[in-house]
């Protein structure tokens, strides 16, 4: 019989890390979640971790705060996904991990460590703009402390979250399909990708034991899903049985835009300026230090933009 890793998820209770619990314990493989004792009396947190544990989870309680629990928390398992928060407006949370790594080196046991990453290939960004660089930039000194200290990983570019990219048909602050209107970057045309995000997930666990990404990263490209914003409309407006109103903001235009806004919006902002002005998210190939998931894993029937759209009907 196939032997599974046992698999510890950190920043479990997030909008990521719930579907990695969920899709860890469905692959069948023996699951522990974090338990932070910050979290104190969050309610919706504290339910989400029994909910995990009626599902056959361990909770294991640890925080960064404190090396020795994390240490032991590793000590249980096999692999270890850390999905904590990429937002940069409270605290850089992407760099907590270099505690982790501190951690994993100590342990010793660790067979894969998947950090949070789950979107652009931040080796891909070394030209990104300011400020929204910071998350790359943050990115990029984790995997450089992972692969200083020789701790075999995987790296999963997960591309644009379904959730927040469809549903907005793109637009940023959207989150929900307009019947009316809708504002194209430029014009429209540029490639980018989608994924459902119980499918990253899956894709996720699914390459935990997969000897065929190891020290790889791993891309999620469904092929149905590298759609430009004017497709993502398109098929849109094919549910909806019309066309809705079209305009078009210039790249000089949401750079203005951009000048006006707080910090936390202008990283945001420099996300979706990277993906829809220069498509960085589809214009390379996937060299020989990469995978394409969809590929590796036919067996997984990921989501299509279209069938996805259907859910706002
Ligand atoms: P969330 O903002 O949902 O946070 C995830 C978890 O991080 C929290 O639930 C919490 O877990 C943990 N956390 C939060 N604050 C702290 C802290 N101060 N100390 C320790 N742990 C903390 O994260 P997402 O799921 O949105 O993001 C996960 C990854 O996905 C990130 O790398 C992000 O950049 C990426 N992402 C990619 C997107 C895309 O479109 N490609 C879109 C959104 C995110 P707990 O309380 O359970 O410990």
């Amino acid at each position: 019989m196939e032997l599974k890793s046992k698999v510890l998820i950190i920043g479990g209770t997030g909008y990521l890390g719930k579907r990695l619990v969920k899709a860890s314990l469905e692959q069948g493989h023996e699951t522990y979640v974090l338990q932070r004792p910050e979290i104190g009396v969050d309610i919706e947190k504290i339910q989400m971790l029994l909910s995990f544990k009626k599902q056959g989870a361990r909770l294991v309680i640890g925080s960064f705060n404190d090396h020795r629990s994390l240490v032991e928390a590793l000590k249980l398992v096999d692999v270890v996904i850390c999905a904590v928060s990429g937002v940069h407006f409270r605290s850089h949370q992407i760099l907590l991990q270099l505690k982790l790594v501190e951690a994993i080196k100590e342990a010793g046991n660790i067979k894969r460590f998947l950090p949070s990453e789950f979107g652009t290939d931040p080796a891909k960004m070394v030209d990104a703009i300011e400020p929204g660089r910071v998350s790359f930039d943050d990115k990029m000194t984790v995997r450089k402390a992972i692969e200083d200290a020789g701790i075999p990983y995987t790296y999963v570019s997960a591309n644009c979250f379904a959730g927040y990219f469809v549903g907005g048909l793109c637009q940023v602050g959207h989150i929900l399909p307009s019947h009316d209107s809708v504002t194209l970057y430029g014009d429209g045309n540029v490639k980018s990708i989608y994924v459902d995000e119980d499918d990253i997930a899956a894709y996720t666990i699914k390459t935990i034991d997969d000897p065929r990404t190891l020290n790889k990263t791993l891309y999620l490209r469904p092929p149905a899903n590298i759609l430009s914003q004017r497709e993502v409309v398109g098929l849109w407006e094919k549910l909806i049985g019309k066309e809705v109103h079209k305009t078009s903001l210039s790249e000089q235009e949401f750079l203005n835009i951009m000048k006006d806004k707080n910090y936390a919006e202008q990283v945001g902002l420099t996300h979706y300026y990277h993906i829809f002005y220069h498509g960085c998210l589809a214009n390379f190939e996937i060299g020989k230090d990469g995978e394409e998931a969809s590929a590796l894993y036919p067996d997984i029937k990921y989501v299509k933009v279209e069938d996805y759209l259907k859910q706002y009907l």
